[in-house]
C-alpha cells in the first residue's frame, strides 16, 4: 500500500470581520511594486461598499469583477490569464479569489496557469500541474463545497468538466471570515449548503472511507445537522457553523472520494449547465437506493427550509443527450468505486443511469 502524501491550506484565519486583515497578511508577500495583486472577485459584490472598500489595492493592483452565473470554464481562465499577462508588466505577485466555489475555482486555476505553459484543458485531470502556481489566496463568501481546502479546481473544458488536481492547486492562505455570507440568498444557502451535507454522505458510505475522512465527515455531518434540522442557533452561529462545516466536509472528501450524486451532477451540468448545489440536490432527492439515511434527513432539511426544487429538468431531452449525460458521469470511475466498491461495473448500467436521469 502506497498511501498519498497530501499538501493542504499553509495559512488559515478564523474570525467575524478578519476580512479586514488582508491587507496586512498579503502585503510581504509583494514581489515589487510592479508586480501587482489580482482580485477575483465575485460581481454580485459591485457596488458593495462593505466588501470592496476593504479590498487593499495598491501600486497596480487589479480588481476583476467575474460573474458566477455559469460554472467556470477553461477557456474563461486562459481568456483571464492571457489578459493579466496583458496589462501588467511584471508577473503578479498573487491572485486573491473572493467569491463561492467558482471564484475560488477560477483564482485557483489562473494561479496555475500563470505559471505553466498551454491552455487549462491540458491540465484537467491528476497531477499533471508541473509547475508551482503563484501565490493565491482564497477568502469565501458563501459555504459548503469545501473549495477553500481542496486540492481540485473544477472546470468545464470543450470535451470533459473535470478539476485540475494537484499539490499546486490548494491555496497558500485561506481567510475564513464568516460575515461575509450573511446576504447569501435563502435558496442559493440550502444548495451549496448541502453540497457539504452531500461530501459528507458520500464519503461516510463509501468504500474508501478511512479514520482521516470519517473523522471530518462526522463532524462535518454533526455540523450539518445543527444547522439545518435544530431549531437553536443564532444567525451568526450558524455563519460560523457552515463555514467550518464546509471545511470539514471538504477535508472528508480529500483523502477519500464523493459518490452518485456527484457523479450524476457533473452529467446534469455538462449538457445543461446545471450548478453544482442545485444539480447535486436535484440528482440527491432520487438516490435513496443508495444512500437511504441520507436522503431521509435530507428531505427533511428540504420540508423545513421549504424548497422546492425543480422538476422535470430532463424530459424534453434527446436520446444522445442522455447518452452524454450518462458518459460523463460515468467517466468518473473513482467516484463510482467509492461509491459501489471495486466491481461497480456490475452494479450500475447505463440503463439505470438513463432511468434516474429520466425521474429528474
Ligand atoms: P457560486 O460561487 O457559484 O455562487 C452561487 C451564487 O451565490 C452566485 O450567484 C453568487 O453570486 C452568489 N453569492 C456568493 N456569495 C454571496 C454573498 N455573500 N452574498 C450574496 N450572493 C452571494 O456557488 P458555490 O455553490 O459556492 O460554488 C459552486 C462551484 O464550486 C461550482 O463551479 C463547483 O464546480 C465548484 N466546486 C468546487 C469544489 C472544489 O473542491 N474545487 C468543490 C465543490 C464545488
Ligand atoms: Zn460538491
Amino acid at each position: 500500500m502506497n498511501y498519498k502524501n497530501y499538501p493542504m491550506v499553509s495559512r488559515v484565519v478564523f474570525g467575524r470581520n478578519s476580512f479586514d486583515q488582508m491587507g496586512d497578511i498579503i502585503e510581504p508577500k509583494r514581489l515589487n511594486t510592479r508586480a501587482p495583486f489580482i482580485f477575483l472577485v465575485d460581481d454580485v459584490f459591485k457596488g458593495n461598499v462593505w466588501v470592496t472598500s476593504r479590498i487593499p489595492l495598491a501600486y497596480e493592483d487589479e480588481l476583476i469583477y467575474v460573474s458566477a452565473d455559469e460554472e467556470p470554464k477553461t477557456s474563461q481562465v486562459d481568456e483571464l490569464v492571457e489578459q493579466i499577462i496583458l496589462t501588467h508588466k511584471d508577473r503578479p505577485s498573487g491572485i486573491i479569489g473572493i467569491g463561492g466555489g467558482t471564484l475560488l475555482d477560477l483564482a485557483k486555476a489562473v494561479a496555475i496557469m500563470l505559471t505553466n505553459e498551454g491552455e487549462a484543458k491540458d491540465y484537467q485531470g491528476w497531477d499533471l500541474v508541473k509547475r508551482p502556481a503563484i501565490y493565491h489566496v482564497g477568502i469565501p463568501t458563501i459555504s459548503g463545497t469545501g473549495a477553500e481546502v481542496s486540492r481540485t479546481t473544477v472546470l468545464t473544458g470543450p470535451d470533459k468538466k473535470l478539476g485540475i488536481n494537484s499539490d499546486y492547486t490548494p491555496f497558500d492562505q485561506v481567510i475564513l471570515d464568516p460575515e461575509l455570507t450573511k446576504d447569501v440568498p435563502k435558496d442559493q444557502w440550502f444548495y451549496t449548503g448541502m453540497d457539504c451535507y452531500i461530501h459528507c454522505i458520500e464519503s461516510l458510505n463509501g468504500t474508501y472511507l478511512n479514520e482521516f475522512s470519517k473523522t471530518y465527515g462526522e463532524k462535518a455531518f454533526e455540523l450539518c445537522k445543527t444547522i439545518f434540522l435544530d431549531n437553536n442557533l443564532s444567525e451568526e452561529e450558524s455563519q460560523d457553523k457552515l463555514m467550518m462545516a464546509s471545511w470539514h466536509g471538504g477535508m472528508s472528501i480529500a483523502y477519500s472520494q464523493v459518490g452518485i450524486a456527484h457523479a450524476m451532477s457533473y452529467g446534469l451540468s455538462y449538457v445543461l449547465g446545471t450548478k453544482h448545489g442545485i444539480g447535486n440536490c436535484i440528482v440527491f432527492d432520487h438516490l435513496e437506493e443508495f444512500y437511504p439515511e441520507g436522503i431521509k434527513l435530507f428531505k427533511e432539511m428540504k420540508k423545513k427550509h421549504q424548497i422546492s426544487l425543480p422538476q422535470g429538468l430532463c424530459s424534453d431531452l434527446e436520446d444522445y443527450e442522455f447518452s452524454t449525460m450518462i458518459d460523463v458521469a460515468l467517466a468518473l470511475e473513482p467516484l463510482w468505486e467509492n461509491a459501489l466498491g471495486k466491481h461497480w461495473k456490475q452494479k450500475i448500467t447505463k440503463d439505470k443511469l438513463k432511468a434516474l436521469y429520466q425521474k429528474m
